[in-house]
């Protein structure tokens, strides 16, 4: 078997364009522009990346940005109360804490301190609860994204075994969570796991978030099944690579996310999906028709 690709680009693309529609209809309709608060603490490279990334995917659908840069030994007050302004500031709907934080930082103290009907990357203790019980206000971006792959794919997840391998609070778990929401029997495994090939064989879906290249082999693999590749790896000579071994998993899967190419341009997309959900709902009091378009399927 060859599996077929599932294109993150594509999806992203579709999702992005429907995106600036709804950012469109929320300006005519309301003549509100969505806003995004993004706070960075500190000069890390890559998390700069990742900010200008967002910056950018913002403007091209219609979302208004605003970046707060701290020094790396900025005092964690000046930065909640930040958020805090931000929070009550009604021209921002979605606040956004480039992580990772300096040491000094207590990641969940700062991360309560946002608003939860602007928590757009849905790490705030409120969504994550809203996600256990099944429902949540913003689904985590990344878990997101997958989902929105796998029903673009037509992949049946009620009744099947979905394997997820890593288990941090920001892929692995909210993973796990929304395919269980979605009626998969779901096993979840992480670096003490033993022999992991043993539960990685019976997926029939298998999403794989580990951050080690090469990790998951085609033997490991069952025919036919599904792969979600959604790590990312710098090899020495600067390739990037996903977590699995790309080619002799292909030949075993059905269908496969690449790297990159794969699950990458969906994060940033649900970021901006979830933002957009937010100015809408902050209108809804005002057009109940809009109200009712919240969380409708978001591809035909
Ligand atoms: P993390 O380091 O917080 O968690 C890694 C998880 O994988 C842990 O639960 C760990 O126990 C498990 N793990 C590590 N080695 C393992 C092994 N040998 N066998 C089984 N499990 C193992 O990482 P994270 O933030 O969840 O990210 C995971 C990967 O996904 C990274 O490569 C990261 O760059 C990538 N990522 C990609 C996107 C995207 O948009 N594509 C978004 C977030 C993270």
């Amino acid at each position: 078997m060859t599996a077929t690709i599932i294109d993150g680009k594509s999806v992203a693309a579709k999702v992005r364009w429907q995106c600036r529609e709804r950012a469109d209809e929320l300006q005519a309709r309301h003549g509100v522009v969505p806003g995004l608060a993004v706070l960075m603490v500190g000069d890390d490279p890559a998390s700069a990346v990742y900010v200008r990334k967002k910056i950018q995917a913002c403007a091209d659908v219609g979302i208004q940005s605003h970046k707060f840069l701290f020094s790396r030994d900025e005092k964690q007050s000046v930065v909640i109360d930040k958020i805090r302004e931000l929070s009550a500031d009604p021209k921002i709907h979605g606040i956004l804490v480039q992580l990772p934080l300096p040491k000094h930082f207590d990641l969940q103290e700062v991360l309560g301190a946002i608003d939860q009907e602007k928590d757009v990357d849905g790490f705030h203790l409120y969504n994550v609860g809203g996600l256990v019980v099944g429902g949540t206000v913003f689904p985590p971006c990344t878990p997101y994204g997958v989902m929105l792959m796998l029903d673009n794919s037509g992949v049946e997840i009620a009744g099947r075994n979905a394997v997820v391998v890593g288990a941090s609070n920001i892929v692995g778990k909210p993973m796990a969570l929304m395919l269980m929401n979605r009626e998969a029997t779901v096993s979840v495994c992480h670096a003490k796991t033993r022999d992991l090939a043993q539960f990685t064989i019976l997926a029939d879906i298998l999403i794989v978030a580990a951050g080690c290249p090469n990790l998951i082999t085609g033997p490991m693999v069952k025919s036919g099944a599904v792969v979600i590749d959604v790590g990312i790896n710098r090899l020495p000579n600067g390739q990037l690579v996903g977590d699995c071994d790309f080619e002799a998993v292909s030949r075993r899967a059905s269908k496969i996310t690449p790297v990159p190419g794969g699950v990458g341009p969906m994060t940033v997309t649900m970021l901006l999906v979830n933002t957009i959900s937010s100015a809408e709902r902050s209108c809804a009091d005002r057009s109940p028709a809009i109200a009712g378009a919240v969380g409708a399927a978001l591809i035909d």
